[in-house]
Order: C-alpha cells, then sequence, then structure tokens
C-alpha cells in the first residue's frame, strides 16, 4: 500500500507549561500536555488536522453537541520505557473502537491515516510530558463532537475530531467498594451501551452518587431487563475469581469491549489460567461469597489498569471479600505492565513505539 505523508499544520506553544505541573502529585485530568489536536469535518470531508498550543474553543451556543449529545471518546495510554522510548498500547484497538461507536452516533468515521499521523505528531512534540517509572503514563482522549449550529434534532452536518493528552500516575490507588445496581441500568438491548457515547457517562453519575452516599465508590451494572446478571462497571469491565477460576461477562450491545478487559483475558490464558466467559448471576457470586469460594473482584480499564474491590453490597447485605496470597488482580496489573513499559518480550505484539 502506497502511504502519502500528510500534511499536519503545526502551531507550537512560545512556551511550554511543564514547569508548572508537579508529576509526583497529579490529580488525574486536571493537567493538560502543552499541544492538543483538532480536525474538522465539513462538506462531507474531514479536512488538514491542526496541532495548535492546549486551550479554550469557541462555540455557538445552539452548536448541535450542547443539546443532543453527539458525541464520542476513547481513552489510551502511553508509557515510557527505561531506554526512554514511548509506546501506545495497542491503539489500533481505540482506533477501530471510536469509529464503531461514531457508527452508532451517526458521525462520519475518522480515516486511519490522519488518526495515527497526528496522534504520532502530538506525542512527538510532547515526549517530555510522558515520563518513565511504574505507574506513570500519559492519557490520551481522542473524541469527536456535532459541531453544527442549530437545535433542529438531526444529525449534524459538521464535526470536529480532537486529541487531548495529560500526564497521570496510578489511578486508583484505594481499594474500591461496589454496589451491584438494583433499580438503575447502564445500557439495554438495542442501545449505546457499547459505544463510549458521551450521554452513557452523564447518566450514571446519579446513581453513582446515591451509591457514594452510602459508602460505595462504584455501581456495578446489571442487565437492564432482570437485574440478576453483573455486567460491567461504569468505566470498567468486570472480573471474578471463584475459586481458581475467571469470570467475566460477554461483551454484548450493552457492554463496552475494553481493551483492557481482551488483553486480561489473553493474559490469563497465556498463565494457563481458566477463563469463563458466560452472564455472571448475582446469585452464583452471593453464593461463592458465602462460602468463601469468591476469590477475589477486579476492574478492568485503560485509566485505572486493574482496579481491586474489597466488597460488595447488594439487597442491604455487604460482602467483604477475603485477603488472598497470589492474587489474579495483582498478577495481571504486573504482566500487564511489564509489556506496557517494555520490560518483557512483546509476544503479542500489543506495543506502537513512537520515536522521538
Ligand atoms: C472505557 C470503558 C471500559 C474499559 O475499556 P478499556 O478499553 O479497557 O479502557 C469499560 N467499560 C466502559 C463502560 C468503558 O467506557
Amino acid at each position: 500500500m502506497e502511504t502519502q505523508s500528510l500534511t499536519i499544520q503545526i502551531k507550537k506553544v512560545e512556551k511550554s507549561k511543564i514547569n508548572e505541573v508537579d508529576f509526583n502529585n497529579l490529580a488525574f485530568g486536571k493537567n493538560y500536555a502543552d499541544h492538543m489536536m483538532y480536525c474538522d469535518y465539513k462538506d462531507g470531508k474531514w479536512h488538514t488536522p491542526q496541532i495548535v498550543p492546549y486551550g479554550p474553543m469557541e462555540f455557538h451556543p445552539s452548536t448541535k453537541v450542547f443539546h443532543y449529545g453527539q458525541a464520542v471518546f476513547e481513552g489510551m495510554k502511553a508509557f515510557k520505557d527505561d531506554h526512554g522510548t514511548v509506546h501506545l498500547f495497542r491503539p489500533e484497538q481505540n482506533f477501530e473502537r471510536i469509529n464503531k461507536s461514531s457508527k452508532r452516533l451517526a458521525i462520519p468515521e475518522f480515516p486511519k491515516d490522519l488518526f495515527f499521523e497526528s496522534l504520532e505528531a502530538l506525542i512527538k512534540l510532547d515526549y517530555n510530558w510522558v515520563k518513565p517509572g511504574q505507574g506513570n503514563s500519559l492519557y490520551i482522549r481522542p473524541f469527536v463532537i456535532a459541531t453544527e449550529e442549530g437545535v433542529a434534532a438531526a444529525p449534524s452536518d459538521s464535526y470536529r475530531f480532537m486529541i487531548i493528552t495529560c500526564p497521570s500516575q496510578a489511578y486508583y490507588n484505594k481499594p474500591v467498594k461496589v454496589l451491584f445496581a438494583e433499580k438503575f441500568s447502564r445500557s439495554a438491548n438495542g442501545g449505546v451501551g457499547y459505544a463510549k457515547a458521551a450521554g452513557n457517562y452523564g447518566a450514571q453519575f446519579y446513581p453513582t452518587n446515591l451509591a457514594k452516599s452510602k459508602g460505595y465508590d462504584q455501581v456495578i451494572w446489571t442487565d437492564a431487563n432482570t437485574h440478576d446478571y453483573l455486567e460491567e462497571a461504569g468505566t470498567m469491565n468486570i472480573f471474578f475469581r471463584i475459586g481458581d477460576k475467571l469470570l467475566t461477562a460477554p461483551t454484548s450491545d450493552r457492554i463496552l469491549d475494553g481493551v483492557t478487559r481482551k488483553s486480561v483475558i489473553q493474559l490469563a490464558k497465556d498463565k494457563g489460567i481458566e477463563v469463563e466467559i458466560a452472564p455472571v448471576e448475582v446469585k452464583r457470586i452471593k453464593d461463592a461469597a458465602k462460602v468463601g469460594e469468591l476469590k477475589e473482584i477486579f476492574g478492568t480499564g485503560t485509566a485505572a489498569t486493574i482496579a481491586k474491590v474489597t466488597a460488595f453490597e447488594h439487597a442491604g447485605e455487604e460482602f467483604p471479600l477475603p485477603e488472598v496470597d497470589k492474587e489474579y488482580s495483582v498478577l495481571m496489573k504486573d504482566s500487564l505492565q511489564d509489556i506496557q513499559y517494555n520490560r518483557v518480550e512483546d509476544k503479542n505484539n500489543w506495543l506502537h513505539p513512537v520515536k522521538p
């Protein structure tokens, strides 16, 4: 295939903000790297990507994204290895998924060459914002918004694709207590649960706040029909360990197909750990907890990597998780991070190096 070099217009910052950031005390999503990328869709095509200093943008109040939530996003990470090279982790997965999400929201798909060329150009410009060392990474947030002006409820005829990045440290440093949903739902058959559609997240804030007021950090969503089956957390897929076996729900049009989830399944299988991918009944988890068979619950997602759950609540009953030796959550996190920081052979070809 012939590849053509695309012209990306680049306007660099006059002075980097990097010295204003305390990299040892990062609040997730509060500091952004010097540059951002945007690319406009107008007159039926994507135009030249622009890389400019990170900063505010102006939009008309009638801009469609504010009214109808026609917006999708992605979350991915870049890691710096001990030799100083930056690696993206499975970025083609995020590229494919943002287009899958876009398609569901009637947003035009973004071209692969534009995505990779502008993403790499952005990483190269902000290379110093990717800090080496365990837990450090550059979180990358691609997103698309509907930019047409006018409050008619119809798909926009113009869009803006953007990438912003922020330095991040380990995301959840404290263990997580979760509530199994009994009333509210995150997604339904035929809906948009499998898409990283902006509205999926806004809709979870209220029930999650209710859970927080009861002392729980997150909600584990159950199927909307019966609330009998555990599906996933708001931004993480979820795994259960019963005995020596891992269990996780199959992906569907209600469940997001997480990159961390599929990586954990692969790594577990590589290590000879049995993984059962099947609907996970609440009753099965509670019964296993009662007889001491439930060893672990953990969430998987790009931001958190692996988040260990220490207790769950369902129908007014709280179940603490036991202390176990050789936790799968630790094993999976270590294996994943060894690959992400390029400390072991990348057998599955998951790393995408970006040279400075
Ligand atoms: C992003 C997300 C995940 C995790 O996906 P990763 O690709 O592993 O980051 C899981 N569930 C939901 C609902 C999400 O939005």
